[in-house]
């Protein structure tokens, strides 16, 4: 069979790996946006190097949209098969790509209203829209985790836990031609273990072929003191000691839901005011976050003992969850300590930008980034620690504390992958490592630290190769 890395290859998003059997069965693994790519725009018609009608299988390890942002496109350009993954990526799967449709179509209608009449054809089109959202969903199949899949006699799959996000997986494919079975791992996107709300991921037993994630290869999470821990200091100062606001830039699927969840673990333990107001300001936030409470289930130990005891690990006094625009206005004009949630995580577009340009010059408000911002992004400056920032073609003094957590972070760092790696990998085996979604300075970091450890079959694959394996 064949192996070809069509996304995510010595970049970090777009995720797209597809495998050609000898018999000419196609499965696509992953199907992501491609951020980088869409840096230009010209570039967006050509997404898919391959015929979509040609895909027999689509398999989704987790919902972020690097991984199924390109789905509906795929579905809606002639691929007939069906989508696998777990039942809570389905989920959120469908809540992210609506929300996907529904900025695509609101960037679009900016750009052409900026644009000069000349210039409009420029303006690159959603990729889809709602409609095809929803022919996309029609096609999903849920597998539970553990829970062997039999395509056919050839072809078994299994949905391994991934501990990155509700639902996440690793993929096991075990490939028989010619009487021989091989057994491919895709890790997906990989979680820390001790993460909040998901459980840890799990490993592969063995495989022939391991396709890893290396975000962080080469770097360490600068994680001193627990989750908690973190909160309560950064709110205890902001909001009790200086009675200011407290900003946090949070992705709404996955890290919104870890930050809440720990205000409430503090407020359940009475750490800090319980009249304290906790704004969720995020519509994907909200919905994403009834998932969460729905897979209970499938959450880790500390989730499930904490539902137990006090019900709900979201509701609490204080917590508010806001939808409308006009619950949004509401809360730019509220004055008294709180803390604000609000997407997207690297302050690019979104509500946070408002809550951000609101309180950055004001000495009292801390604004905590709780995760990774890539460059060129608001997150970023505002990490550089300029003093004169940009926002909304306004220039902002900046006043508020500037701060950032590593502690909610969802990809393992150096030592976590390279753990995973040497737990799974035999060395001075025939098994192959291919190490994907990172930039190539962090690839080559896990390469080499995998190679003193006597695992030599370390591949780092260039966007379009192909092995035969
Ligand atoms: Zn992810």
């Amino acid at each position: 069979m064949r192996l070809k890395f069509l996304g995510a290859a010595k970049q970090v998003t777009g995720s797209m790996y597809l495998l050609t059997l000898d018999s000419g069965y196609k499965i696509l693994v992953d199907c992501g946006m491609d951020y980088e790519m869409k840096k230009n725009p010209t570039e967006r018609e050509y997404i898919f190097p391959f015929e979509p009608v040609d895909i027999d299988l689509v398999l989704l390890t987790h919902a972020h949209i690097d991984h199924s942002g390109n789905l509906p496109a795929l579905v809606h350009l002639g691929f007939m098969g069906n989508i696998l993954s777990t039942p809570a990526t389905a989920d959120l799967t469908s809540y992210l790509l609506f929300d996907s449709a529904n900025i695509q179509f609101h960037e679009y209608r900016k750009g052409l209203s900026q644009s000069k009449k000349t210039k409009r054809h420029l303006v690159p089109k959603p990729l889809y829209i709602e409609k095809q959202v929803k022919e996309c969903m029609d096609r999903f199949v849920t597998v539970p985790f553990d829970k062997s899949f039999v395509v056919n006699e050839n072809i078994k799959i299994t949905f391994v836990e991934a501990g990155h996000l509700l639902g996440a997986a690793s993929i096991l494919l075990e490939i028989t031609e010619k009487g021989q079975t091989k057994t491919i791992g895709f890790s997906g996107d990989l979680g820390r273990s001790n993460s909040k709300l998901v459980r840890d991921g799990q490993l592969f037993k063995k495989v022939d072929y391991l396709i890893c994630e290396s975000t962080y290869g080469g770097r360490k999470h600068k994680v001193e003191r627990s989750a908690e821990e973190e909160m309560l200091a950064y709110i205890t100062q902001t909001c009790v000691n200086h009675r200011g606001r407290l900003v946090i830039p949070a992705f709404s699927v996955g890290r919104t839901q870890s930050v809440v969840f720990t205000i409430n673990q503090l407020k359940k333990q009475g750490l800090i005011p319980s009249h304290l107001k906790v704004f969720v300001d995020s519509p994907l936030a909200v919905k994403t976050t009834g998932i969460y409470q729905r897979y209970s289930d499938i959450l880790n130990e500390e989730a499930q003992n904490f539902m137990a005891k006090h019900g709900s690990l979201f509701e609490f006094e204080g917590a508010e969850y806001l939808d409308s625009m006009d619950e949004h206005d509401e809360l730019l004009h509220y004055y008294d300590p709180c803390v604000i949630i609000s997407a997207a995580g690297m302050v690019e577009g979104g509500r946070i930008q408002e809550h951000v340009s609101n309180n950055i010059e004001n000495p009292f408000s801390t604004i905590l980034i709780a995760g990774f911002c890539a460059e060129g992004t608001l997150g970023h400056r505002l990490l550089l620690g300029q003093s004169l920032i940009r926002i909304k073609n306004r220039d902002r003094r900046v006043f508020a504390k500037i701060a950032q957590t590593d502690v909610f972070s969802s990809h393992p760092d150096h030592d976590e992958v390279f753990n995973y790696i040497s737990k799974t990998i035999e060395p001075n085996s025939n098994e192959t490592v291919f190490l994907i979604h990172g930039e190539l300075t962090q690839l080559t970091a896990m390469k080499n630290a995998l190679h003193e450890a006597g695992i030599n079959k370390v591949e780092i694959p260039d966007m379009m190769q192909e092995y035969i394996i």
